[in-house]
């Protein structure tokens, strides 16, 4: 397994915002992680990232602790947005990417190749506020995957976007799969979870309630008093 979570709990003094989570994600796929507002899916991704420390238990990336120096081997889109509004997007970027040791001209190559995919490459040169919030997820997708990271994490990466965004982006996500990355991702929403991955996890309240396969979840989901929110 590409990804190993062993029991892990993360508490903030007397609250339990993840409890004795354990998770595999398989090299190469797609992982859904659902859940309703406050189940635990950023958490568990900021200890993924180690933003933050769990406070029980173990994660893993290919048998190895994640720490700082395999930072580079992720790429992350948080929930809120992380971008600087008076820089351009091509600035962003090449802040970014250098952050994560790219060279400059790596860091143009990838951002064209993306933006003439996302059909928005006239917007290099545009700042950030400029954008409407739907091309600005786009942008902030791209600041995640510019390094070409093994495992991609998502953090309700169709939240509030138009159709055609979602789309858009459900299209790439599936594309860096197929190249290789592991990917990672949380929603509110069945159905974005059933058409992209093979196996996914819901969580409640912290507590991993089923995990499997697309076929096991969805045999035991509706006997389960589950309440996923609308968006
Ligand atoms: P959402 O979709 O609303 O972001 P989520 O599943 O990502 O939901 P988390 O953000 O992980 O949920 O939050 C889980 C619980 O932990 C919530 O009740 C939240 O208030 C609490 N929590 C998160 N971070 C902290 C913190 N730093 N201190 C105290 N409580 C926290």
């Amino acid at each position: 397994m590409a990804l190993d979570i062993k029991d892990v709990t993360k508490r903030f003094g007397a609250f339990t915002a993840v409890d004795h989570l354990n998770l595999t994600v398989p090299e190469k796929e797609i992982f859904g992680l659902l859940g309703a507002n406050g189940a635990g899916k950023t958490t568990t991704f900021r200890m993924l990232l180690g933003l933050i420390d769990q406070t029980e238990g173990q994660i893993s990336w290919k048998g190895e602790k994640i720490n700082y120096d395999t930072s580079h081997l992720i790429g992350y889109l948080p929930e809120e947005r992380g971008l600087y509004p008076k820089l351009t997007v091509k600035d962003q970027l090449l802040y970014l990417g250098r952050l994560r040791g790219m060279k400059k001209t790596e860091i143009i190559q990838e951002m064209e190749n993306w933006l003439t995919r996302f059909k928005v490459p006239e917007y290099k040169n545009k700042k950030v506020e400029e954008l409407s919030k739907g091309n600005q997820q786009k942008i902030q997708f791209i600041a995640a995957v510019i390094h070409n990271p093994q495992l991609l994490i998502l953090d309700e990466p169709f939240s509030g976007l138009d159709p055609v965004n979602v789309e858009l982006l459900k299209e790439a996500v599936v594309d860096l799969k197929e190249k290789g990355t592991t990917i990672l991702f949380s929603s509110h929403r069945m159905e974005h979870v059933e058409e992209l991955c093979e196996h996914l996890c819901i969580l409640h309240k912290g507590k991993p309630v089923v995990a499997g396969s697309l076929k096991e979840v969805k045999r035991s989901f509706g006997k389960k008093n589950v309440f996923i929110d609308a968006e």
